[in-house]
C-alpha cells in the first residue's frame, strides 16, 4: 500500500508508561484511521535505539508512576529526543499524557525532590505536591473548532505543572483540578504537541480530540480530510461524564 494510506501511531515506552487504560488511545487512533480505509498500525518504541520513528504520525506517550518515569526519563533523552524533535518539526503530532506529559517539558520533580530531565519540546515545569489530584476531570478546550469544546477524563498525579510563555493551554478546567489545581488551566498545547492529565482513556471519549490529532498528522502529506464517523456511543459516553460532572 501506498505510504499516503499509511497511518502508523509511535507508542513511547509501552511497556512502563501506560497506565489507568491509557492503550485505549492507541486503539482509538488506530480504528478511527481504518474506518476511513488507512492501513493503520502501531510501532512500539521500547528503550535504546529504535529505528522508524520518522515514519510516525501520531506519537503516543502514556502516563506513569514516579518509579517507571526514574527508568526512562535518560532513555528519552539519549534515543528518543533528536527523532521527535525531527518528526514534531515534519508535523508528526504528539499526544501526551501525565507522566509522559511531565517528561516532554522541562523537568519533573518528585516529591522527594528528585529530579527528572525532560526534554523540553513544551515549555512546561513540574514538581509533585504533596497531595494527589485524583478523580474526573471536565475542560473547555482552546482548540480552534473542536465540537464539541468539552473534553473529558479522569486524573490521578501529584505533578503540579505550571506553562512557561512559549506554551499554552489545552483548554480551562470546569470541573476537576487539571495542570496544577491553582490556575484552572490543564494541559498544553504547543506546536504538534498536546499533554494533558487527562487519563481515561482519553481519546474513546473523545473523538473529536482523536480526529484533529489523524488529520493533523496527515496534513503533512497534504491529505488531513477525514470521512464523517457516526460518533453517537462515544458522544453519548462523553455527555454522560459531563451530566454526571454538573450533578456534583
Ligand atoms: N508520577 C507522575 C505524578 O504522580 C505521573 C503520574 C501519572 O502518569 N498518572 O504526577
Amino acid at each position: 500500500m501506498s505510504t499516503s494510506k499509511r497511518f502508523t501511531v509511535g507508542w513511547l515506552y509501552p511497556d512502563l508508561m501506560n497506565i489507568y487504560g491509557d492503550r485505549g488511545n492507541i486503539l482509538t487512533l488506530l480504528r478511527r484511521a481504518e474506518w476511513r480505509g488507512l492501513e493503520a498500525r502501531v510501532v512500539e518504541l521500547q528503550r535504546g535505539a529504535v529505528g522508524g520513528m520518522d515514519d510516525v504520525d501520531v506519537f503516543f506517550f502514556g502516563g506513569g508512576q514516579d518509579r517507571e518515569q526514574a527508568l526512562i526519563y535518560d532513555d528519552l533523552k539519549e534515543f528518543k529526543q533528536e527523532s521527535l524533535q525531527n518528526a514534531v518539526g515534519g508535523g508528526a503530532q504528539i499526544l501526551a499524557v501525565c507522566g509522559g506529559y511531565q517528561l516532554l517539558g522541562h523537568y519533573y520533580q518528585t516529591a522527594d525532590g528528585e529530579r527528572f530531565d525532560g526534554i523540553g519540546l513544551i515549555d512546561v515545569t513540574t514538581r509533585a505536591g504533596k497531595k494527589r489530584f485524583i478523580g474526573d476531570v471536565v475542560v473547555v478546550t482552546s482548540i480552534e473548532g473542536l465540537t464539541p469544546s468539552t473534553l473529558v477524563g479522569f486524573e490521578n498525579h501529584s505533578g503540579r505543572t505550571f506553562l512557561g510563555p512559549n506554551a499554552k493551554p489545552l483548554g480551562k478546567v470546569l470541573s476537576g483540578r487539571g495542570n496544577n489545581g491553582s490556575d484552572k488551566t490543564e494541559g498544553t498545547v504547543q506546536g504538534g504537541i498536546i499533554g494533558t492529565y487527562l487519563h481515561g482513556s482519553l481519546l474513546p471519549k473523545n473523538p473529536h480530540l482523536a480526529d484533529h490529532l489523524i488529520g493533523a498528522a496527515l496534513r503533512r502529506r497534504g491529505d488531513g480530510a477525514l470521512s464523517h464517523l457516526d460518533d453517537s456511543e462515544e458522544l453519548a459516553a462523553h455527555g454522560w461524564i459531563l451530566q454526571r460532572a454538573q450533578r456534583r
